[in-house]
């Protein structure tokens, strides 16, 4: 009989599944294999089999390994993973394995997802540890740990000494303790499970109205203001889905640094399910073990960020989207997928319901809760208008026109009494403002140069603690110049106020206040941020001054003044989306003053105080404003009346990509009708990180015309020479040009 071979997908840019012949062992689809590739090797996934291949068979080359011992990837993941590349015009076999841990893309083979705990035997109960040689550290601080806890797993063992599991196995060889296959290695806390609160009535329709129809693809907005008990909604519905059935639910959030609360407050309530997390921030053996615990149906609660939307589900039954207008759910680069559309298609598939929840809905969203109420399958909306616990008033927002008042140190006179006032009330305070460093710009005063991004169309960011200026979008560092390199003169100043220069003047004005600052460069290293608000916690901070990264989930019962700080240049920026996500940034921000039982606060310094967006802030008013800005994007036939891909382009040289450009937008023209193709143009950042780049936009009004041509245009774009001499990609549904 003829060996079979094997369609296997590989990490490769090519949009095609490569012919192997099988090695004789039992082979399933979605299994992990290694199969020679030129003269390397390579992993690659098994998509099908085949009798009959297009190369000749004594041309074909045989698969080295298959991962036997692994569970394979299952047929409802490869689906999805599949529509989503063709969706996204990117290449199945790339799309596939960047969706794995790293690990499951490394030669060497992964660890196995089997897990051991293990126990003192009689022997061991019986050691004495002075007794041990004082060179067997390990040992000893395994024996010690399991004398006062009883059991440890492996993941306790890793947490003692990276040798620790070695150490282990050796002392099970020698009968000092057992090991026991486990089948998580799941900390559950076995602490107090909190009493869940009563439910208000808003709350209980909302669960009402999900659970009867738990069974069936629904999706439904809910649309709650902040502090409205979305989460409390998202625990009951989570909970009354793992009651019933074996199942598994995915909560999807937008940023690492929200997964330890919410996971904190998941593994409290619903203490008897195992749950796993699955971030950026895991170590790569933490990530395949999370990752393996969730495929193989263990982990039955998986909270992640955007890439857990391709994890290996075998029981999913629901998926939650907190935060669901939040951008980080699309992917900037490789395959641009949107993780919340990504979820729709995958939940209808199911057929089963996924939950949208967010104070600020997108437009999207919301234009599929309201606007479309006639289609069929489109969202169902619930909202929550009331904060949860009653005593929480929403906060008084006000804006103060920076143009009428004097200013000491960039922060109006209202803003610095507001400040006064809650640190003799002992309340804490937050100010917002959404540029981290000293200052945006170093300026010259006698000829008005500004120091610039020599490799991108930016200006350098002052960050004086360190002395340099720093460029935010490539990383470009250099010292701060003595003098004006055009003109000579030596009087150069940061100008403008980044978090750094607010934190410093507010130690001057206020000089008893314990001030922190919240911000990518105050909290790289691990842990930072947990300490920063920790402290906040304990009532160790009087004034946060943070960027966004402050603006979500954190819930702060003493803070009752929120400021913000120069945000008008959102108000006025040509990117369509500025005002809906300033806004929701905003209302986000606003949300942190007076979570408890104190009134909130808030201040908002800016030139502009009648604008619409401040109008509808102050009455808290979401929805009149989305519907005033779905009626303008209708208007001027934007998203999400229009469905768009951009496909952009860049090389170090800019004929290059106008060449490139002017090609594709001419095919495009030619075979689209029905699809509008814009002339190339450059993006408002027309240079990055020391590329030219350009895009051409195409619209349509329905979204399997633009699929259409966006298929057409991509196979000929991917075997076009001149394709290869740029970096070219395509971006469905854009969020940002
Ligand atoms: P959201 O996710 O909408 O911001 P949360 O679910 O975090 O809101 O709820 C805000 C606060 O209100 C939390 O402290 C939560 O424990 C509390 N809470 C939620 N629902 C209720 C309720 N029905 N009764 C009393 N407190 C509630
Ligand atoms: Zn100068
Ligand atoms: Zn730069």
């Amino acid at each position: 009989m003829p060996k079979s071979i094997l369609k296997i997908a590989l990490d490769l840019p090519l949009d095609r599944l490569f012919d192997y012949l099988s090695n004789g062992e039992v082979t399933q689809v979605g299994q992990r294999v290694l199969v020679p590739f030129g003269h390397r090797k390579q992993i690659g996934i098994v998509i099908g089999k085949t009798d009959a291949s297009d190369v000749a068979v004594e041309k074909l080359k045989t698969v080295i390994q298959v991962f036997a011992d692994e569970l394979p990837i299952d047929a409802e993941t490869l689906n999805l993973l599949k529509f989503s590349a063709d969706y996204y015009q990117y290449p199945f076999g790339q799309a596939l394995l960047s969706a794995l841990p790293v690990r499951l893309r490394q030669i060497s083979p992964a660890v196995s997802c089997k897990q051991y705990a293990y126990n003192l035997t009689a022997l061991g109960q019986l050691a004495d540890l002075e007794q041990l040689p004082t060179r067997q550290l390990v040992m000893r601080r395994i024996l010690l740990a399991l004398q006062t806890h009883g059991r440890l797993t492996e993941l306790d063992l890793d947490a003692i000494s990276s040798s620790a599991r070695k150490v282990a196995k050796q002392l099970v060889a020698d009968g000092w303790l057992v090991s026991q296959q486990v089948p998580t290695i799941i900390k559950t806390l076995e602490a107090m499970i909190p009493v869940a609160p009563e439910l208000n009535e808003e709350q209980t329709l909302a669960i009402n109205r999900i659970t009867q129809e738990a069974q069936t693809y629904k999706a439904w907005l809910l649309h709650g203001i902040t502090g409205s008990g979305k989460t409390e909604v998202y625990m009951r519905l989570m909970q009354y889905v793992l009651q019933n059935q074996d199942a598994q639910i995915l909560v999807l959030v937008p940023e690492i640094n929200l997964t330890p609360q919410l996971e904190a407050r998941f593994r409290s309530r619903l203490a008897n399910f195992p749950l796993v997390s699955l971030h950026s921030n895991l170590s790569e053996s933490e990530r395949l073990h999370n990752w393996q615990l969730a495929q193989s149906g263990a982990a039955q609660i998986i909270i992640g960020t955007r890439l857990s939307i391709f994890t290996p589900l075998p029981k999913l039954k629901l998926i939650i989207i907190d935060e669901e207008h939040d951008s980080s759910y699309k992917q900037q680069d490789s395959m641009r997928y949107h993780a919340r559309d990504v979820a729709l298609v995958r939940a209808k598939r199911l057929n089963i319901p996924v939950v949208l929840g967010s104070a600020t809905p997108s437009l999207e969203s919301w234009h599929n809760a309201v606007a479309n109420h006639k289609q069929a399958n489109k969202y169902n909306l619930l909202s929550l208008n009331q904060r949860a616990v009653s005593a929480a008033k929403l906060p008084h927002i006000e804006c103060i026109d920076t143009t009428k008042v004097n200013l000491q140190y960039g922060l109006t006179p209202q803003l610095i009494a507001a400040l006064k006032l809650r640190l003799a009330r002992k309340e804490q305070s937050l100010l917002f403002i959404n540029r981290r460093g000293y200052s945006p710009v170093l300026l010259c005063s006698a000829c008005h140069w500004i120091a610039p991004c020599t490799r991108c169309s930016s200006r350098l960011v002052v960050h004086l603690g360190q002395k340099k200026l720093r460029c935010h979008h490539c990383g470009h560092e250099q010292k701060i110049p003595q003098q004006c390199p055009s003109c000579g003169n030596a009087d150069l100043h940061p100008t403008g106020y980044g978090t750094q220069r607010l934190e410093q003047t507010l130690a001057q004005l206020l000089p008893a206040a314990r001030i922190a600052r919240v911000d990518r460069d105050s909290t790289s290293r691990k842990n930072a941020l947990v300490e920063i608000l920790d402290q906040v916690h304990k009532q160790e901070i009087d004034i946060l001054v943070g960027t966004q990264m402050l603006a979500k989930g954190h819930d702060f019962p003493n803070l009752t003044l929120v400021g913000v700080i120069d945000t008008d240049s959102a108000l006025h920026s040509p990117d369509f989306r500025a005002s809906e996500r300033l806004f929701a940034q905003l209302m986000q921000v606003s949300g942190r003053a007076g979570r408890a039982d104190k009134a909130g606060q808030v201040i908002i310094q800016t030139q502009f105080p009648e604008h619409a967006l401040f109008n509808a802030l102050r009455g808290q008013d979401y929805v009149s404003y989305a519907d005033a800005l779905l009626l303008e994007r209708e208007q001027v036939q934007f998203p999400p009346y229009v469905f768009t891909a951009l496909l952009r382009a860049e090389a170090n040289n800019f004929e290059l990509v106008q060449k490139f450009l002017r090609y594709a937008f001419e095919q495009a023209r030619s075979f689209s009708s029905d699809v509008l193709v814009y002339d190339p143009v450059r993006p408002q950042m027309e240079r990055l990180k020391g590329m030219e780049r350009g895009h051409v936009l195409m619209q349509a009004s329905s979204r399997v015309a633009l699929q259409r041509a966006l298929k057409n245009l991509v196979g000929l774009l991917r075997v076009h020479a001149i394709a290869a001499k740029v970096r070219w990609a395509v971006d469905v549904n854009p969020l940002e040009f």
